[in-house]
This record gives C-alpha cells, structure tokens and sequence, in this order.
C-alpha cells in the first residue's frame, strides 16, 4: 500500500486521555479513533493487525476440528430468562427494547444462543463431540471502559463452545482448546503465562486464563515457580501458618478509643502491630442488592480480603457488597471502626490467617470503644474458618513444598472454562446414548479477545519511539521509506522493488509522501513494522539500499540488486 493513497493519519503528541502505552501508541499510530467511551473505530492498520490474529486463531482451530459459525449480535430476553442470566448479568448486558416492545439484549457473550442453536440439531450420541466458534462483536456494557481496547464496550471476541457426552470427552475438548491456545500465543511471539481461574459456583469445573505478562495489565498474577504453580490472584491459596501461640488467655476488658477508626490509628495508639490485630469487615451474602443478609468476616490486620473467595464460600454468582455504614450499626450497634465479633448475631468468617492470634484486639460494637484479650471459641463462635485473604508476594504456595509466590501482572487475553451441565441442564441439551437413554450433554466455552490481544502484544511490545510489532501481527511486514520520491529513475526502481516484494507476498508500506527524512523515519519508528527499507538520492547513486530492523535498530546497508532476495530471507528467517 502507498501511503498517499492510504488513511493513515499519525499524531506526534500522545493523547492527553491515554493511561497506558499502548493506548497512547494506537491513538497516535491513527490506528483506533474513540467514537464514544469504550467504542472505538478500527482504522486500517488495526484492523489488518486484527485479521491477521484472526487468521491464526481460525488455522490453530479449525486443524483441531473447531467448527466456525456466525451467531447474531441482538439476543431476545427469552434465551437469556432460560438459564437466569437476564437478571443475574446485571448492568453489563446492554438491553433495549424493539418496535413491538419485546426485549433484547446485546450479545455480551454466546452460551444462550449457542446452546439453543446445538439443542435444535444435537439428538444423539453420533451427534458429538462438537466444537463452535465465532469472532464477532461483543458488547458489554462495563462501567469503566478504559485503556483502549484493553477494556472497551464493544469489542472483537472468538468465542467457542464445546459440547460432549460426559465428562472424560469434555476433559479432553478442554484440552484441546487449552492446547490451541497455548499455539496461538506460542505464535504470537508473546510472553505470557496460564493460570488457574476462578470457576464461580460450579461443582467440579476447571478454568485457566491466558495472560500476557505486562507492568500494566489489570490482572495480578500470583506465580509459584517451586511447584510450577500459578493462579490469578482472585483465587490463589495461601498456606498460612495456623500454629498456635503457647500464650495463656487473658481475660477481656473493654477499653475507651475515642476517634479510633482505622487498623493503623488502632495498632499506633496501642502499640500492637498490624498483623496482630484482628479487622471486622460487614458484607451481604446476596446477590439481591435489596435484600440485604450481613454476615461478618475477620482478617488480620495487614491483611487484604478477597472478594473472589469470599463469593465463592458463601455460593454467590456475584463478590458480595459491603455493608452501608447504616446496615452495619443496625448489625452490629456501632459505626464501623468499633465494630468486632463479640456479641454478634450474624453468621462470623474467619480467615485462616486468625487463627492463630490469642488475645487479640477487636471493635466492641460499641461506638469509640475496643475489647481486648479477645478469643475466638472463648469469647465468640465462628461459622466456619476459611482461605479468605488476598494472596501476597512472598506468601507461603501451598500447592507442592516450600515455595513462596512472586507477583506479576497480566492482560487476560483468552479464557477456556469447564462448564458441566449447567447451561445444557437450564437449557434442556440432551442426546440419547447407545442405550436409547437420555444424558446431559457436556459443555465447555473459550473465549479470546481478538482486539485486547492486539492491544496487549503493543502493551508488551514497544519502545519509547514507538510500537515493535511481532512479525504474526505486524499490519505490514515492511515499511518503505521513499525518501526522494521526485527522482526518476530512483522511484522507477523503488516502484519495481516494491511491486517485487508485493508480487512475492510480502506487504509492504511505501511511504511516498514528499515529506522530510526525519519525519517518515519518525513515522516508521511509530507504526511498528519489523522492517525498514530506505531508499534515498545518496543510496541509490552508490547502489545501496538501507534495510533496519525495527526491534534491534540494526542497520544494515544492502547491494541493492540483492535487496529484494535479503528482505524475503530476513522475513522467512524471522518468521520461522
Ligand atoms: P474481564 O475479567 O477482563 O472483565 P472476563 O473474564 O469477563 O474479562 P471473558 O468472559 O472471559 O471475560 O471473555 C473472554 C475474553 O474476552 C477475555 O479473556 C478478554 O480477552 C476478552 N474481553 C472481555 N471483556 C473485554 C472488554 N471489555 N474489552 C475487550 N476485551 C474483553
Ligand atoms: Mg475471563
């Protein structure tokens, strides 16, 4: 493509709403163009950097028997009321209504449509396994779309469904997609890990998240490289140490502390450490926002609760709210901050990490005063004690022996879940088997963010002049720099070269503006392409042409009768 026939419009200053990188570089590469938050227009760069993932995904999949389809993007309420989701997506499923005021929705993911497309043709055991997929647009209407693509409202989804006909074929449709996968970031060139996933309520399902490992992805990752172990933070275990103390109990006191409200005013004023106070934290165990049911959780004091884990003991589909500090003095008669488990007639939490503190501090439901000496089993009973905390770099894994976790950060880039019989049970999905006898048909569901992914090979793939496209994704493999586009015969012979390379299959960018040196390499530099060629007056009179190597800088200086043989060696080489 020339670029004066092209739309391509860079900026030279990043744009003042960009939060990461690779938000910034897009805007100013002129590839995306915000149309409203979180909804943006692919320019052409991006979407030929969006096709060209899209057609990796579709060669890893469909070789591993994957079945691609198009579903619609406008679901009516029906399918969605099926299995209760209507309801229970809350804001983020975009409703509206049609002229005959029935209810839709916009697809925000595609397990209602898809299993009712299978239910329809799906009758017997000679039916499966099958697998389904699409890459379509997705729309969900989060409340803070942000960084881009990273987190838009509508977006680029592939998204697959397996269907099987128990649970060991299930198992291995997993597999497969985990393996899929795992080629496609392979491919991508990409650094990233797999993690083990929150699977919210369902018995015996697995999920992993593929994570592209970069400083600012939103994801914590928690990796324990001793058992080879690692879990996105929402879920990570902790193997706190529960040794009891050999300190005798002490009896309980009261004790005035006016204007104490927070852990650190409490552990100053007297002087016990954070990590051996024990906080008091009001939740509600329902996933009705109007029917309020508070329970109470205890931590430590330096520790962090996980909302995850929290959701997932109390069997929740959503992270339960915090009380309001109204619902809290009606639970507890005191405002937060004077609040403890002694006297409670709420249903009591106990992290694991509390175990084994003895005579501890904790609110005295009574507003500006504390009781010390408390002790669990002694002054209060707990419901149940559990692995309720946010996991920390340094934590003690409790998966294999003695490792310690390290912290990264991650782009959850794609998901593959395990999903049983929840959707095909709600959905009515069955097969007869050999026998005639009538089973639930397994599901799976894998989802990959098409338009995040290529934001996040940008996020982890630039430099301060601009993005390092990998070659699998790079809009162009080739940027060609035209530096004296008037001179005859030097621009009949940078045509030819070019129509060469084109006529070969490699696409390249001929920027044949009449602008500056400076500016097309400042350009170049900017968009990202593996490969520089440069062709200018002084060049093409010694009979070289300049080809640099995006990533490295590398310059190297070519005969240029060799130049086209050198650039498709250097693309075979690299893309290899
Ligand atoms: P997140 O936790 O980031 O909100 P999710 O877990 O809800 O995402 P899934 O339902 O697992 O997302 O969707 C599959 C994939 O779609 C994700 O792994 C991600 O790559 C992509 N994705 C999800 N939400 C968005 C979004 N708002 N913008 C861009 N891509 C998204
Ligand atoms: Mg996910």
């Amino acid at each position: 493509m020339k670029w004066s026939k092209s739309h391509i419009y860079t900026l030279r200053e990043s744009p003042t709403d960009a939060d990461i990188p690779s938000q910034a570089l897009m805007v100013r590469a002129g590839m995306i163009r915000k149309v409203a938050p979180g909804i943006y227009t692919y320019g052409n760069l991006a979407l030929r950097a969006i096709r060209k993932f899209e057609a990796l995904v579709r060669q890893e999949l469909d070789k591993r028997g994957c079945v691609e389809i198009l579903m619609p993007m406008v679901h009516p309420r029906s399918l969605w009321e099926e299995t209760g989701r209507w309801t229970e997506m809350g804001e983020r499923l975009l409703k509206f209504k049609n002229r005959s005021g029935h209810d839709f929705c916009l697809g925000a993911t595609h397990e209602e449509v898809v299993t009712d497309y299978a239910r329809r043709d799906i009758s017997s055991y000679r039916d499966l396994p099958k697998n389904l997929y699409q890459i379509q647009t997705k729309y969900r209407d989060e409340i803070r779309p942000r960084f881009g693509l990273m987190r838009g409202r509508e977006f680029i989804m592939k998204d697959a469904y397996s269907f099987d006909l128990d649970q060991a074929s299930a198992q291995h449709s997993y597999q497969l997609m985990y393996d899929a996968y795992k080629a496609i970031y392979e491919r991508l060139g990409l650094k990233f890990v797999i993690v083990q996933a929150d699977t919210g309520n369902i018995g015996g399902s697995q999920s992993h998240e593929f994570q592209v490992l970069a400083e600012n992805g939103e994801d914590a990752l928690m990796v324990c490289e001793a058992a080879g172990y690692a879990a996105n933070i929402e879920i990570a275990p902790v193997g706190d140490v529960t040794q009891v103390g050999a300190a005798a109990l002490v009896a309980m006191t009261e004790f005035a502390t006016p204007g104490l409200r927070t852990i650190a005013d409490l552990a100053k004023a007297t002087n016990v450490a954070e990590n051996e106070l024990v906080k008091t934290m009001f939740f509600s165990a329902s996933d009705d926002p109007k029917l309020s049911r508070p329970v109470a959780v205890l931590l430590r004091g330096d520790h962090e609760v996980n909302p995850v884990k929290l959701k997932n003991l109390l069997g929740l589909a959503n992270p339960p709210l915090m009380l309001t500090d109204i619902e809290v003095k009606a639970a507890t008669g005191a405002a937060p901050g004077s609040c403890g488990p002694v006297g409670l007639k709420i249903p009591i939490y106990m992290d694991q990490g509390v175990q084994h503190l003895k005579n501890y501090i904790v609110g005295a439901n009574k507003d500006d005063f504390h009781l010390k000496g408390v002790n669990h089993g002694r002054d209060f009973q707990v419901t149940q004690t559990a692995d309720l905390r946010l996991a920390r770099e340094g934590d003690h894994c409790p998966i294999g022996k003695g490792g310690v976790y390290k912290l990264h950060r991650g782009i959850e880039v794609g998901h593959v879940f395990y999903l049983g019989t929840k959707y095909s049970k709600k959905m009515n999905v069955t097969y007869l088997d050999k026998n005639s006898q009538s089973n639930w048909v397994e599901m799976g569901c894998y989802g990959i963010g098409i338009s995040r992914t290529v934001q996040a090979a940008i996020e982890q793939s630039h430099d301060k002049d601009g993005i390092i496209w990998p070659l699998a994704i790079a809009p162009f493999a080739v940027h060609f720099c035209l530096l004296d586009p008037d001179h005859p015969e030097l621009s009949a012979y940078a045509e030819k070269l070019y129509q060469e390379l084109m006529g070969a299959g490699v696409e390249v960018l001929m920027d044949d503006r009449a602008e500056r040196p400076g500016i097309k390499f400042k350009d170049a530099d900017l968009l990202g392409m593996p490969l520089r060629i440069t062709l200018g007056k002084k060049g093409f009179e010694s009979g070289m042409v300049e080809v640099v190597v995006r990533k490295s800088k590398e310059q190297l200086k070519v005969a240029a009768p060799e130049a086209f043989a050198f650039v498709k060696n250097w693309l075979m080489q690299a893309s290899r």
